[in-house]
């Protein structure tokens, strides 16, 4: 059973945090329950008031051009971002990975924003944002602050939002030329949350195909969305072949601290990430080598 609380549904981000600032820590923010629900009937949460911001539709947008990248307001559907014809042309890394998350119901209803501040290590979107070098959009009363994907998560279901913020906006920039982006998990059955995930970006120097950056982030193998740095040091600066990628792939299993559970031991969950660094790696740089 859920413990009572007292509702409100905010139409303006003003509103929602002029109450996050007067119930402070007594209050949480809930936009499409699909996280929230779960863990008030778990009680893991038992927040006296509950806001609904489910009804602030300035928040429901995508919005791109080639100069500013992509924005998209934190209480967009992932529906919507999976479908979204831009994101499809531009980023269609982002569009491609929420097709494999949960279900068509999960993903008609659950918001991006809910998505990040919920901040469980195995989801998808963040470790995408994070190989995407997407930036986030955090807004309390008369102030707004901009971080890095990377920062966000703090812990386990633990995040670097104040008691009087909210996430309104994911940022994320165009990539350089020459780049190709990838994720993909391992998914017991489509839709599933990942075992281990991998997102790799791949930028290649024009010409000498040289890999210029590369950006590794793992899901589902610290309490937090992993990046893989030294991973990703073995990639910069050479010429990517199969033993360089062997090699980056055993790097990264050595970075990951993944959980063991039914799913799988912490052995098994290493030997996958090199799977998956490998072939998405691989994929990224196809995707580089055409862009
Ligand atoms: C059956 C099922 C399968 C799933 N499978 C996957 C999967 O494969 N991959 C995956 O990544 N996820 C998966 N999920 C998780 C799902 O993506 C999230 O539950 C959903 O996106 C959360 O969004 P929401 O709008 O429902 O957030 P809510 O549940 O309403 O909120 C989640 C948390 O975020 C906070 N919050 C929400 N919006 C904001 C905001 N704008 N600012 C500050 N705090 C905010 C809330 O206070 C709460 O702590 C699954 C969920 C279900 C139920």
């Amino acid at each position: 059973m859920i413990a009572d609380f007292e509702y409100f549904a905010p139409k303006t981000v003003e509103e929602a945090l002029s109450l996050l600032s007067k119930y402070k820590e007594e209050a949480k923010i809930i936009a499409g329950g699909q996280s929230m629900l779960v863990v008030m009937k778990q009680r893991l949460l038992t927040p006296e008031y509950l806001i609904d911001i489910k009804g602030i539709t300035a928040l429901d947008y995508i919005k791109y051009d080639e100069k500013q990248g992509l924005k998209i307001g934190a209480l967009t559907i992932h529906r919507a971002i999976e479908q979204s014809p831009v994101i499809q042309k531009h980023f269609g890394v982002l569009s491609a990975m929420e097709g494999n998350l949960a279900t068509i119901q999960t993903r008609n209803w659950g918001t991006i924003g809910g998505n990040l501040c919920h901040s469980d290590p195995a989801g998808d979107p963040a470790p995408v944002f994070i190989a995407l070098k997407a930036k986030l959009k955090l807004a309390s009363p008369g102030r707004e602050r901009i971080i890095e994907a990377e920062e966000f998560s703090k812990d386990y279901l633990e995040t670097d939002l104040k008691s009087n913020e909210m996430l309104t906006e994911i940022q994320v920039p165009t990539p350089p030329p020459h780049t190709g982006t990838a994720y993909e998990k391992l998914m017991v059955m489509k839709g599933d949350m990942g075992v281990v995930g991998a997102a790799v970006s791949i930028t290649l120097k024009a010409g000498n195909g040289v890999c210029e950056n590369a950006r590794i982030a793992l899901s589902n193998c610290s309490s937090v969305p992993l990046r893989a740095k030294k991973a990703e040091k073995v990639l910069i600066g050479k010429t990517i072949n199969n033993g360089l990628l062997t090699k980056a792939d055993e790097v990264a299993a050595t970075e990951a601290t993944p959980p063991e559970d039914v799913h799988g031991s912490v052995e098994y969950r290493r030997e996958m990430v090199k799977v998956f660094v490998k072939r998405v790696a691989r994929l990224a740089l196809e995707r580089a080598q055409k862009a």
